[in-house]
């Protein structure tokens, strides 16, 4: 018999399945089990719309069978089955399947090769198969045909016999080769395990003889061989049933089934849209951050299922990295099942399914917040700090979306606000939102720059993540109100008349500035009288828009050039160390160098700085203490 050619285009798809492209070659069983499970929709919907076909419920499955011996696996399936100019058409000529309609949408689009362009479909089989056969007898046919291929030097079709309307497709597993394993498609329990993974909510049962030993009937310790058919797949997914049938105990035994994560949600979402695009998904906000989290093997991503059947274990176009630690799948009907990973980032569909994730997932989140304050602060504990850094990172185009779900650590309430709570409370001359950052709270709240604002009765807001600070700058304003650093040169505040200096002192103290100044060189912009400290004798503050704890966190990362933040010695003139400070300027410069290099050094330690020399400073205390 003469063998037909594949079209081209077939051809080169052939070529690049052989040589899989694709990592996965076990999604070959799903493509199959997807295209049987089409072909009983169709033959379905004629049972159920055509009164002269009786209906029988039972009579539509998928069967997968192994021969193991023969490295066989066959799967059938009482669909609609082919004609010969079908057989033909669709598996001889890709053009015709439903992959061209797909490439001719993205055909508009350059730069894409053609794996990308295509999805897999019937041709993965050759990924496992030496030789691919299909039986198959169409709907309302008497005749049976054969099709046969051994991969791109063509096909043939033959007639042959089939008592029953339906496919059987008969794949020759290929041997094993050094590198690659395939007998593991000839094992029952790897079997199921792929069809449990991917094609679990087919709508029809999915039949294997299941092999095994079991007690015998009366017996404790005599054994006998078993051999029963079984339903592999539990065909109604949890997303397409009734929210009101289910309990929480559903979901949260889905969310370990499905491995999402070991602790328990602290939330879940179910989502079913119709509309524009219809979809069904079902989201788990996790309670415990996973361990791998902030590493780069963490994957972010969502399940995805096109009509049941899951076409991506891990879809990122689903989720902003904001998000990144949802878990959970959507389903749609829109999607096409070839869908590739490069063309589904286009996809208009999923854009928009994305999109209205998103916003569930937010107005969800600000649920919680106003409803579950401990459940959201458990929440904010493990992945705050996402959130936060999805502010920083898109140049703050984020804002809108997160600011609200952000809280920090309050001087007044002792406990993590929003920034909504804040700004309510703010007393109408209060300019800013004032905020200190540092390690701890309680190193926080020891910092002797809050002093001045707290006296003021100015709630503080607390930033011990590296990242507060950075996204608070990149969010400016938060309703108009700027915010601002307590250890800001600027604190905005009017300062009460400090006691009037006569001309003469102030000129001293200036001199005694710059001189200070001039023995921390390079340490220091400037040396100047404190308006916040009270019981402190001195601290640090900075001009200019970077901060110490900016410049703490910019120099911890690797290869970054140092940045040094514009820092100022501020000294408190009403302590009693001015006074000191002063004689030495008067009398002994060398004690004033002793004395400046001290207090500098100090107020690095408030700062949870480094100082430059240990054991210098150490001496230099003995000194005084002598
Ligand atoms: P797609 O499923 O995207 O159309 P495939 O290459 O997987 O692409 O299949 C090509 C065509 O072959 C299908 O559209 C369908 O018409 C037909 N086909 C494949 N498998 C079966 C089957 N088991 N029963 C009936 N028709 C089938």
């Amino acid at each position: 018999m003469a063998k037909k050619q594949f079209k081209t285009e077939s051809k080169r798809l052939l070529d690049l399945m052989i040589n899989s492209i694709y990592t996965h070659r076990e999604i070959f069983l799903r493509e199959l089990i997807s295209n049987a499970s089409d072909a009983i929709d169709k033959i379905y919907y004629k049972a159920l719309t055509d009164e002269s076909i009786s209906f029988d419920k039972d009579s539509y499955y998928i069967k997968v069978v192994t021969d193991k011996a023969n490295r066989i696996l066959r799967i059938s399936d009482t669909g609609i089955g082919m004609t010969k100019e079908e057989l033909d058409d669709n598996l001889g000529v890709i053009a015709k399947s439903g992959s061209l309609a797909f490439k001719k949408e993205v055909e508009l689009k350059d730069g894409h090769d053609i794996i990308g362009q295509f999805g897999v479909g019937f041709y993965s089989a050759f990924m496992v198969s030496d030789t691919v056969t299909v039986i198959s007898k169409a709907y309302g046919s008497d005749d049976a045909y054969k099709w046969q291929s051994g991969g791109v030097d063509g096909y043939t079709i033959e007639p042959c016999e089939k008592d029953t309307v339906g496919t059987d497709v008969i794949l020759k597993i290929k041997e094993n080769t050094e590198d690659e394993k395939y007998d593991e498609y000839l094992e029952e329990y790897r079997l199921k395990a792929i069809i449990k993974k991917y094609s679990d909510f087919v709508r029809y049962p999915i039949k294997m003889d299941i092999t095994g030993k079991r007690l015998k009937e009366g017996s404790e310790k005599e054994y006998e061989d078993y051999k029963e058919e079984q339903t592999v797949n539990s065909m109604v997914p949890i997303w397409k049933r009734n929210k009101n049938e289910l309990t929480k105990e559903d979901y949260e035994d889905f969310y370990s089934e499905k491995h999402y994560g070991f602790d328990k949600p602290i939330k879940y979402i179910h989502i079913s849209v119709d509309g524009v695009v219809s979809y069904n998904a079902i989201l788990f906000i996790p309670e415990k951050m996973p361990f791998d989290f902030y590493t780069k093997e963490y994957e972010k991503g969502l399940e995805l299922y096109s009509k049941g059947v899951m076409i991506m274990n891990k879809c990122p176009d689903l989720l902003p990295d904001y998000f990144s630690f949802v878990k959970g799948l959507v389903d749609s009907e829109d999607l096409s099942l070839n869908i590739s990973r490069e063309i589904l980032q286009h996809d208009r569909q999923l854009k928009l399914i994305a999109k209205n994730i998103k916003n569930k997932i937010k107005s969800e989140l600000e649920n919680l917040l106003k409803n579950e304050r401990d459940k959201y602060g458990e929440f904010y504990k493990a992945f705050g700090r996402q959130l936060k850094y999805g502010i920083y990172s898109e140049y703050g185009s984020n804002k809108e979306t997160l600011q609200d779900l952000l809280m920090f650590y309050s001087s007044k309430e002792k406990k993590p606000v929003t920034l909504e709570e804040y700004v309510s409370r703010m007393p109408e001359e209060q300019k800013y939102i004032y905020y200190a950052a540092g390690e701890s709270n309680e190193r926080i709240e020891k910092l002797p720059q809050a002093e001045l604002i707290s006296d003021k009765g100015y709630e503080i807001l607390y930033f011990t993540d590296d990242v507060d600070e950075f996204s608070v700058k990149m969010m400016m304003t938060y309703k108009d109100k700027e915010f601002r650093s307590v250890s800001s040169s600027d604190l905005g505040i009017e300062i009460e008349e400090k006691k009037s200096l006569s001309d003469t002192e102030e000129k001293g103290n200036k001199e005694l500035f710059e001189h200070m100044k001039s023995i921390l060189s390079g340490k220091v912009k400037d040396v100047k009288a404190s308006v916040r400290l009270k019981n402190h004798p001195v601290c640090l503050s900075t001009e200019g828009e970077l901060t110490i704890e900016m410049e703490k966190v910019l120099n911890s990362m690797p290869n970054s050039p140092e940045i040094k933040a514009d820092k100022v010695l501020e000294i408190n003139t009403d302590h009693e160390v001015f006074k000191s400070l002063k004689e030495a300027y008067e009398n002994d410069k060398e004690k004033l160098n002793l004395y400046t290099n001290l207090l500098y050094n100090q107020a690095l330690l408030i700062e949870g700085l480094p100082i430059g020399d240990p054991v210098e400073f150490t001496n230099n205390i003995c000194k005084i203490m002598k």
